[in-house]
């Protein structure tokens, strides 16, 4: 694992480094309330989804048949002694940290103004944890997202070990995690003989596919995937979110 102090994080070209993820060890020092807590999500791609009358359209997946799901986007900074870097955080990887998926929020505690905070979620602020980071793409942007976190290297350090599944939220069992999404199959099966390694690979996958690539794009388009490309050329390098 390549670990980073943050001001080396903050030295690499994002564009240039995003097939590599990097661990560092640093604090949660903000959360931006304006760019929001969390959005309407496809319940089976995890993207963003726009609202069409009394309908949601998913890019990828179309009118949903369902109501859409609340998922965590948050945007805040860690910090270490060397500096700071902006993050982004979603679903799952905010759900461990504060132990509650975000529709309970939204859905029965009401919390559904996007803008502000709830209270359970200030709790992160001052979090020390090791951050899995990966610089991903969206839209105009490139962001340092936090793929999964670490509470001490030794959790990280853990090779195969029987004692890995009562270890403290390093593999939280996933079926608690989020009970609008069932895990694939293959999940259950691997548990027992997971090595720290895997699992951070299939987290990786997972939040692949819960990148909301389309999330700026406000219109709905015969070919999506044509508008985002040229959207994103367009504005490619024109700004680097970061610091
Ligand atoms: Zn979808």
């Amino acid at each position: 694992m390549n670990r980073l102090m943050v001001a080396e994080l903050r030295s690499l070209n994002p564009y240039q480094n995003q097939d590599i993820k990097f661990t560092t060890k640093a604090t949660i020092t903000e959360i931006d309330a304006q760019q929001g807590w969390f959005y309407n999500a496809c319940p089976r791609c995890y993207r963003r989804v726009k609202q069409s009358g009394t309908s949601w359209w998913c890019d990828t997946h179309g009118y949903l048949t369902t109501i859409p799901i609340s998922w965590y986007k948050i945007n805040g900074r860690i910090e270490d002694s060397t500096g700071g870097l902006n993050i982004v955080m979603l679903g799952k990887t905010v759900q461990s940290l504060v132990n509650k998926p975000c529709s309970m929020l939204t859905i029965q505690e009401g919390y559904t103004d996007p803008n502000l905070i709830p209270p359970l979620l200030d709790q992160l602020k001052g979090m020390s944890k090791i951050f899995l980071i990966q610089f991903r793409p969206r839209s105009a942007f490139i962001d340092a997202t936090v793929i999964k976190t670490f509470d001490d290297d030794e959790s990280q350090m853990l090779l195969p070990t029987p004692s890995i599944e009562s270890s403290k939220d390093t593999i939280p069992p996933v079926a608690s995690l989020d009970p609008e999404t069932p895990p694939p199959e293959t999940k259950k099966s691997l548990k027992k003989q997971l090595f720290v390694t895997e699992s951070i690979t299939e987290e990786i996958e997972l939040s692949c596919q819960q990148h909301p690539s389309s999330t700026e794009i406000q219109t709905s388009s015969a070919d999506p995937s044509k508008k985002r490309k040229e959207s994103r050329s367009e504005e490619k390098g024109k700004k680097i979110k970061h610091g």
